[in-house]
């Protein structure tokens, strides 16, 4: 039986955050690509509490610990403030939290950090004239971006600091499980879509004509 670790975020319940708009109002099938990176991965999107877009250009992805929120309890939350000599909780990592506060557990930090995907960047770079393609594309750039920023995060939580090594790193296994799962996407894909099983299979003809 596989376990889903849901002791995360209260915050923002774990699992609605994308399915209830953000990046989903920019690419609306957005959901498949978080949905990938939770079945590869369930503690992946443990620390995070929104995937937002980032429109206007730039990198394929983003985060910064300016985004980062960590709730505590109030009267820990007062001891940690005098604890680090510092009134911004949310940019100490919560492993940090956790030890220096033995009455903290991780039950009561509730925490929300935000990661951004460049949707408009993925879309432009992923044109194809098959749909199901076009669209397996997208999805894909988009869950190897969202587990990029979430490795970020899940290094600056546990020892303060990433490195884009481990980021990169993390992006080419999940490249290969995403590939190994086309036919598995494609028929989600369909199903979104709407497509009739003609409509679907004309794609694919279509592409071995040309
Ligand atoms: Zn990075």
């Amino acid at each position: 039986m596989k376990i889903i670790n849901v002791k995360m975020s209260q915050y923002i319940p774990y699992g609605s955050l994308v399915e209830g708009g953000k990046i989903e109002a920019s690419y609306p099938l957005s959901h498949v690509a978080v949905q990938l990176v939770r079945e590869y991965d369930e503690n992946a999107l443990y620390n995070i509490g929104a995937v937002e877009d980032m429109p206007g250009g730039g990198p394929y992805g983003y985060y910064s610990t300016g985004d980062n929120v960590h709730q505590l309890p109030q009267e820990i939350a007062d001891r940690v403030r005098l604890e680090f000599n510092t009134e911004n909780i949310d940019l100490i990592p919560t492993s940090f939290l956790l030890n220096s506060i033995p009455e903290l557990n991780e039950q009561s930090i509730q925490i929300g950090d935000v990661i951004h995907v460049n949707i408009n960047r993925i879309i432009t770079e992923s044109q194809h004239p098959n749909p199901i393609i076009f669209n397996f594309n997208v999805i894909k750039e988009i869950a190897k971006t969202i587990l990029h920023e979430a490795t970020h995060v899940i290094e600056v939580e546990t020892t303060g600091e990433t490195s884009e090594s481990s980021a990169e790193g993390a992006e080419t296994p999940f490249d290969r499980y995403i590939n190994d799962k086309f036919d598995e996407i494609a028929q989600i894909i369909k199903r979104e879509l709407g497509l009739s099983d003609e409509e679907f299979l004309s794609h694919f003809q279509q592409e071995e004509t040309k």
